[in-house]
């Protein structure tokens, strides 16, 4: 079985260790592609100037054009590398000239004789915008392929990845994923999703990504491949992506393109370069525009690597500080089509409720409407929907509106009135229950106004209305649950306009539960109101 250790989450991010035999591996991890045959970046450059742990390198162009050689000396001497090797196995051949020239029994064998760390069975790529027949066809005949696996190969030292294909056809993916995860793979793998890239299709990959996921086993890494943008890497961890490969920043160097971490520009329009790395620092766009193509391929090259490396530590450093949303937020804003992607996510929103940590070690920050499906705010919605109740002898619901200070509970106004209740009316007041209703959770029953995060947040005022909507449909969702015979409602109007009354009388009229509404100078007349309800 395989030994993959998971250190920290957020969302389903992780960063892991995963053994390997030629030691541990840290996730998320970039295996920079190797092409044997010709190497603008030497592994022996990445493994050194780049701390690189590993590298992918192809197995059939090997076999096909350095067979002999290999064979002699392993994988690890030709490509003169002393971290982990994972293989490929010619599948991204296939997709490109349709045919390969090998046997999947003959690379599983030549990959161990490799001696390579990771290997890959020749699975059949989907491709996209393929017919259905096609689709079904490259799913079962990878998993028939997948079946021979045991039977043929002889070494239990390497790793073998399991790759999952179905293309856009998610029904596929998932009959996909459920059959490998019954095979014994140490690591799976998401087939090609650059072509859904090449598209802009983010919101398609978010739905393949996650249909693989939610039927993959959660101890197994998986590797999204060909997925080898910056742009990328943190919306693919956020939803559990542990691998990735890159060819791409060397295929973009070949053509003249500077990665960056929220996208990709034209060294001919630069007219800086918007990075410290030891290369870019040392010159300026037009001084590489007027290097010889062999060597603006490599100096570009070695920009592109260092800003895939940087970025995959950035959402590493996010993971660990319980700010992998807010990072992916910001990544959105960088094209439309990503933050189409961020919107669907609202679809697994209960897949992601349930794998996040409880708590983090910092506060959250709320900006707009999209942040309504952060887990923490669905969490909290399902607490109140499926196990709360409020107190048994509660019969007088009084709700204030949020307040600046935090917890509500603690604010000088609220302790205040609460004193002057105590004094006034004791013996109503043991029968009132204090809600707040607050941006962007909805409810916060007193009692658990300290939880985490419900005094632990910054939301952004004034709030949109699509928030607005979400807290009123809250508000109402909880009195019609409730059994209060009575509600006064704290208005405040230059938050909230009357979007929480109005969703409060129509609860109320619906339950037939007598309101009370609060509007100016609502903190005075509240305690008036109390005074009256005394005496009666
Ligand atoms: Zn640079």
């Amino acid at each position: 079985m395989v030994e993959f250790e998971v250190k920290y989450r957020d969302l389903l991010g992780r960063i892991g260790r995963l053994k390997t035999k030629r030691g541990y591996l840290e996730t998320p991890l970039l295996f920079p592609v190797i092409n044997p045959l010709s190497q603008v970046v030497t592994p022996r450059e990445m493994f050194e100037k780049f701390g690189c742990q590993a590298v992918i390198t192809n197995a059939y162009i090997i076999k096909r054009h350095l067979a002999r050689e290999v064979t002699e000396k392993g994988v690890h001497a030709l490509l003169e590398f002393e971290g982990v090797v994972m293989t490929d196995s010619g599948a991204y051949q296939i997709l490109q000239y349709g045919k390969i020239e090998t046997s999947p029994e003959e690379i599983v064998k030549f990959q161990e004789e490799l001696d390579t760390d990771i290997a890959t069975i020749l699975d059949v790529p989907t491709g996209w915008k393929v017919s259905r027949k096609h689709a079904e066809y490259t799913v079962n005949e990878t998993i028939r392929r997948a079946k021979k696996l045991a039977k043929t190969k002889t070494r239990e030292d390497i790793l073998w990845v399991g790759p999952v294909q179905g293309g856009e056809y998610l029904d596929l993916i998932e009959k996909a994923a459920f059959e490998m995860s019954n095979l014994p793979f140490d690591i799976h793998a998401l087939g090609s999703p650059t072509q859904v890239m090449e598209q802009y299709r983010f919101d398609v990959l978010v739905d393949m990504i996650m249909t693989a996921k939610m039927n993959l086993p959660p101890e197994r890494p998986i590797h999204l491949f060909g997925a080898g943008h910056p742009l990328m890497f943190a919306l693919a961890i956020a939803l559990g992506c542990d691998f990735f490969d890159s060819a791409a920043y060397a295929l973009y160097a070949k053509k003249d393109r500077y990665m960056t971490e929220y996208g990709t520009m034209r060294l001919s329009e630069m007219k800086y370069f918007p990075c410290t790395c030891p290369v870019c620092v040392q010159r300026t766009p037009s001084e590489v525009q007027d290097e010889l193509a062999a060597d603006r391929a490599r100096i570009l090259a070695i920009h592109n690597l260092y800003v895939c490396m940087a970025e995959i530590n950035r959402v590493k450093q996010a993971i660990i500080d319980g700010r992998l949303w807010e990072y992916i937020r910001r990544k959105a804003q960088s094209h439309p089509a990503v933050f189409q992607a961020l919107k669907r996510l609202k679809k697994y929103e209960d897949f992601f409720e349930v794998h996040t940590p409880l708590t983090k070690k910092s506060g959250l920050f709320f900006f707009d409407f999209v942040d309504l499906i952060r887990p923490e705010v669905v969490r909290h919605r399902k607490r109140l929907e499926q196990g709360y109740s409020a107190p048994k002898n509660a019969e007088i619901l009084v709700l204030f509106p949020q307040t600046t200070e935090k917890p509500f509970h603690k604010s000088k106004k609220f302790r205040e009135i609460m004193k002057n209740l105590r004094k006034d009316i004791p013996k109503k007041f043991k029968k009132m229950h204090f809600c707040f209703y607050a941006a962007p959770f909805g409810i916060i029953p007193i009692e658990l106004d300290e939880s985490y995060p419900l005094s632990q947040y910054e939301i952004a005022l004034p709030l949109d209305m699509e928030t607005k909507l979400y807290v009123a449909e809250q508000v109402a969702k909880y009195v019609e649950r409730s059994n209060y015979k009575k509600i006064v409602l704290l208005e405040s109007r230059e938050i909230w306009d009357k979007t929480i009354t109005k969703a409060c009388r129509k609860s109320c009229k619906k339950k037939g539960i007598d309101l009370k509404v609060l509007g100016s100078d609502r903190w005075k007349t509240f305690q008036k109101w109390a005074k009256e309800l005394e005496k009666n």
